[in-house]
């Protein structure tokens, strides 16, 4: 798939019986290029770029409209903001409580499907983790190192007095 390709997106729209437009060609090209997860705010900066007629307002309601047709993904991981990602495949997402990175994760979950058979029909599966990412955890190790050194340093010099 190229994800530059704007035919795809046309398709994508097409498919599901919603109007063609440029903000929804905008938004749907840039979510399945950037794929850090972006809230409202960095969409609405990025895109302003490109098209300076662009209001935060048509960013809500073309995300909305976009998620309501699975093409967009809403996340509420946060407590603050509501997240956005692209709809094209399910996924869940750990949130870094550090650095505030959201990451994939891929997992299944077959026991949920097997509890919900015939009784349900799920369209959406989000699972949340939260804690702490590997470079954080990375960063934290060599801070503990950095402080636990002073600690022995300091211990080192009050056992001379
Ligand atoms: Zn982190
Ligand atoms: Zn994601």
């Amino acid at each position: 798939m190229d994800k530059n390709n704007t035919d795809i997106y046309v398709q994508l729209l097409k498919d599901r019986g919603l109007r063609v437009t440029p903000q929804r060609l905008q938004i749907l090209k840039y979510l399945n290029i950037h794929k850090n997860h972006p809230d409202v705010t960095t969409i609405f900066t990025a895109l302003r770029k490109e098209n300076p007629a662009l209001s935060k307002t048509t960013i809500y309601n073309t995300l909305e409209a976009l998620a309501e047709h699975g093409l967009v993904q809403v996340l509420t991981i946060t407590p603050t903001e509501n997240r956005f990602d692209a709809g094209d495949r399910m996924h869940h997402h750990f949130l870094c409580k550090h650095c505030n990175k959201i990451y994939d994760i891929e997992i299944e979950c077959p026991h949920l499907n097997r509890m919900l058979e015939g009784e349900f029909k799920v369209d959406e599966v989000h699972g949340y983790f939260k804690g702490s990412c590997p470079s954080c955890l990375k960063e934290n190790a060599k801070n503990d190192h950095i402080q636990n050194k002073n600690i022995k340093g300091l211990k080192k010099d009050t056992s001379k007095c």
